[in-house]
């Protein structure tokens, strides 16, 4: 291996045309098809975008990874483009809103700061299961959805006139990833580069974490935070150590009646099991061609499930075929394919690559399972639910005679996950009409829904017959969204309200969603299992969570005979014949273009002006004090207050909920102070624009524990001296009016979830200057960083539990910014009010320079101003 690599770019001819190329497998002879493909690409990506002494560094030490399989250097990765979902998109394009206005203060022209990359923001994440089983649900909710949240779509819309490069993708035009599959991903797209077509890998981030779901059809991105998002956008490279490489080899098939979900769950389990964090997975071997695209996606999506940054699956002729079916045109096909072979990126189900660590999964040894109740890595036997249910307590008191003591409040079909690939749907909609010619009715407290990704799913399905057997069994299309897969659910069935307020019973969801944590699905509900399409409309059927559906009838048809579930279940034929009556690539582009000229949409009015014209009376969008050039390090050698400590698996809906504000909650004294009405005011993630909200939003989770004080009220705190219990803002308030620096201590993988900001904003608005944990979820840690918070690793087993922090015990920190540097030793001292201090060194959890520099500015906002002023400000002065 030659590893000074030259840069003369190659040239390929295709389709009549010719294109240059980065020369690959070029210089690097028989090692370069010993790297996993995802390391390919990041070579690509380096060798393109890196110059000089650095693209020779990234090179050798990605090559140098092969020896043992990790590494410890860094690469630098230029996406191609950005995805954002309205509730992600909605505080960046504020906070980029603030920086135009800090700008224009500042002297400098606002227009000037635009990102650099193409930036797709789909609304998706706010539509609310409010009607349901009604042949117009869909229309009512997609009304309710753009009266609820005028404003802040007003607030998109002027974002998208007054921003290069920003799109923005209408409510009903489906779901974000679902989007990225269906439209916005090429593959392999044509780059121009010194007025020449050139032919690079498609490769994205997003601000979601599920974004690892285009790695399904071999785009390599990933989730990221919303900082990290704008870092890129404004022209950084985002930075990350080389990643060691999970090889997860696949063989055999699936056996008949198995589902792409079955196999996404049980590889979260397995590869939870493995101790998976952060971690690339790659999908190997002869197993892999046995999958559809469409149910590699599924797998790919769940990445954040299993721990991994991504779960790539290379491109072969399945990928090419799904392009196909989803209308891609012919030419950029084959293109595709020409490029991908001619650089070796091409799927060889006969390769072994290297991989840091590897799994075997044989396809054909999973069954039909679910996971849950709470944690979508708790792989169960689809028959392990009542005993599952058995194990929680406490048990119900028991249930009015109408209601089972576990009935299924919630049946969701819905979440990109599972409902993306046509298969699922017609799996659902089978088993709907085989209930239906038998007379299976659902019980009338169960909340059905369906919620596909994208408006062509209603095309396939009506084609395919199955729009009224869906229908016929409650499961009318409820809109094209998140929906209850991100807390959206609307209001339960009022039945089933009142008989679990009185603790009667224990409502369950049963939904194709990928989380499954306390409260997420709904705020009232701490039991969930994640199942496939298929499964969830049974379970609607049954009604009750505790029945076996294994042994016992799903239900009793019109004619007195009960029905079992396998008398329901479609065969692998009945699937494909309707996949087969029903798919026709026309649809995609066409219904996703009639969905962008939803009039509701088009109607709203947005200011037409470079500088966002803020409304002081809003209660949806406010500018953010920390959009300012000072914002201020907050490094440094202090001795803080605990604000709060708490356990294990620390969520960031726990951290900054999305789910409905609860009417009777100190945020809604706020916001009805302002005006809003108590009982419409809408998801947390609805707030995101406004940071008097968000603050006092932070940690409003019913089911954390702050262990300075069990028993106090959500999202409040021991205040010290005082002794008083206070809301959190209120007790940070009186820290930092007394000069005190607080921290946050936690234990093992705090920040687990999704890619929200807000959890690390929230906590940089509560004064909190570092975090101390045993470990970090990935893009949460990056997000702290982003703020300008220390992330600290405690040592192995001092965590909350061996620490036994009490109230009025101090934590000095050693973090002067001189002193930092990634992965470096951090002092800390606790001085306890009883008994005597404690010394030890915590590590910080800083991967990289550009995150050090960051630290020392204060975070990502601070750096984008400091960068455009130096660059613009010159010119400004000498106007
Ligand atoms: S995982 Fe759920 S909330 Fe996230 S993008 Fe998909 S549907 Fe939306």
């Amino acid at each position: 291996m030659d590893a000074t690599p030259r840069f003369a770019p190659a040239t390929l001819s295709t389709g009549g045309q010719s294109y240059c190329m980065v020369d690959l497998p070029g210089p690097f002879g028989a090692d370069y098809a010993r790297l996993p493909v995802v390391l390919r690409l990041l070579l690509e990506n380096a060798l393109r975008n890196m110059r000089g002494a650095e693209r020779g560094n990234a090179v050798r030490a990605l090559f140098d990874w092969l020896a043992t399989g990790t590494s410890e250097a860094e690469i630098a990765f230029q996406p191609g483009r950005v995805l954002m979902h309205d509730t992600t998109s909605t505080p960046a394009l504020v906070d980029i809103a603030a920086m135009r206005d800090a700008l224009a203060e500042a002297g400098v022209d606002p227009a000037v700061l635009n990102p650099c990359l193409p930036v797709d923001v789909s609304v998706d994440h706010s539509l609310a299961v409010e009607a349901y089983a009604r042949p117009d649900a869909a229309r009512q909710n997609i009304g309710h959805e753009i009266r609820r949240n005028r404003e802040r779509y007003r607030f998109l819309r002027w974002a998208a006139q007054a921003l290069q490069g920003v799109r923005i993708n209408p409510p009903g035009t489906g779901i974000m990833h679902t989007i990225n599959l269906e439209q916005l991903a090429t593959v392999v797209r044509v780059d121009t580069r010194d007025g020449q077509p050139w032919l690079v890998p498609d490769m994205m981030i997003g601000t979601d974490s599920h974004t690892p779901m285009v790695n399904g059809i071999g785009v390599l991105g990933w989730g990221v935070g919303g900082l990290e998002a704008q870092t890129v956008m404004f022209g950084m490279p985002t930075l990350l150590r080389i990643p060691d490489v999970i090889g997860v080899e696949l063989t055999g098939a699936l056996r008949p009646g198995v589902l792409a979900t079955d196999l996404a769950l049980t590889v979260t389990q397995r590869l939870r099991a493995m101790g998976v964090s952060g971690e690339f997975v790659e999908f190997f071997g002869p197993g892999v061609c046995s999958l559809s695209a469409g149910e590699r996606a599924v797998v790919a999506n769940m990445a954040p499930e299993y721990g991994a940054t991504t779960g790539y699956f290379p491109v072969d002729d399945r990928t090419l075929a799904y392009l196909r079916q989803t209308g891609r045109p012919a030419q950029a096909i084959a293109r595709a394919r020409a490029y991908l072979r001619r650089a070796g990126l091409w799927f060889d189900p006969a390769a072994r690559p290297r991989y840091t660590r590897t799994l075997h999964i044989a396809l054909d040894s999973i069954g039909m399972h679910v996971a849950g109740p709470r944690r979508p890595q708790d792989l169960l036997g689809y028959r392990d639910i009542p005993g599952a249910l058995r194990q929680q307590a406490p048990q119900p008191a028991g249930a009015p005679a109408a209601l089972p003591r576990y009935p299924v409040a919630i049946a969701a079909i819905t979440s990109c996950t599972n409902t993306t690939d046509p298969g699922l749907l017609m799996a659902a909609g089978l088993v709907a009409r085989k209930a239906r010619a038998r007379g299976l009715q659902v019980p009338g407290w169960v909340k059905t829904s369906l919620g596909p990704g994208s408006p062509a799913a209603a095309s396939y399905l009506r084609r395919a017959g199955l729009v009224d057997d869906l229908a016929a069994v409650g499961f009318d299309i409820v809109g094209y969204g998140c929906t209850t897969c991100i807390g959206n659910s609307g209001p339960l069935p009022e039945p089933i309200a009142r008989a679990a307020r009185a603790g009667d019973i224990r409502p369950v969801a049963m939904l194709s969603g990928n989380r499954n944590f306390p409260g997420r699905i709904h705020p009232d509900l701490d039991l969930g299992f994640l199942m496939s399409p298929p499964l969830v409309v049974a379970y609607a059927l049954a009604g009750d969570a505790e029945r076996d559906l294994g042994a016992d009838p799903v239900g009793i048809a019109a004619d007195g005979q009960p029905v079992y579930l396998q008398e329901l279940w479609p065969t692998r034929d009945d699937v494909q014949a309707c996949l087969d009556a029903g798919l026709d690539a026309a649809d995609f582009r066409r219904d996703f273009q009639l969905a962008q000229r939803n009039p509701l949409w088009e109607q709203l009015d947005a200011p037409a002006s470079p500088r966002f014209p803020w409304d002081p009376a809003s209660t949806i969008l406010r500018r953010p004090p920390f959009a300012a050039v000072d914002a201020g390090s907050l490094l440094g050698h202090y001795t803080a207050h605990p604000l709060l400590v708490v356990g294990d698996d620390i969520t960031t809906d726990h951290i900054s909920p999305a789910s409905a504000i609860p009417p009777d909650s100190l945020v809604a004294d706020f916001l009805v102070e302002r005006g809003d009405d108590r009982h419409d005011l809408n998801v947390f993630a609805s707030r995101r624009g406004n940071w008097e909200v968000m603050l006092r939003a932070a940690f409003h989770s019913k089911t954390l524990v702050n262990r300075l004080c069990p028993d106090a009220p959500v999202a409040h705190t021991l205040h010290v001296p005082s002794g008083q219990v206070l809301p959190l803002w209120e007790a940070a308030q009186r820290y930092r009016t007394a000069g005190d620096a607080v921290v946050l201590v936690a234990g093992e993988r705090y920040g687990t979830g999704s890619s929200r900001d807000w959890a690390a904003k929230g906590q940089r608005l509560l004064g909190i200057r570092a975090v101390l944990a045993l470990s970090f979820e990935r893009i949460h840690r990056s997000n702290l960083i982003g703020m300008g918070i220390l992330p600290l690793r405690l040592p192995a087993g001092l965590g909350p539990d061996a620490l036994q922090l009490q109230p009025g015990d101090r934590i000095e920190i050693q973090a002067p910014a001189n002193a930092i540097r990634p992965r470096c030793e951090v002092p800390v001292r606790i001085h306890r009010q009883h008994g005597p201090a404690q010394v030890f060194a915590a590590r910080a959890a800083v991967e990289t320079q550009l995150e050090v520099d960051l630290l020392a500015v204060g975070g990502v906002i601070p750096a984008i101003l400091r960068d455009t002023l130096a660059e613009h400000g010159k010119a400004a002065a000498a106007r």
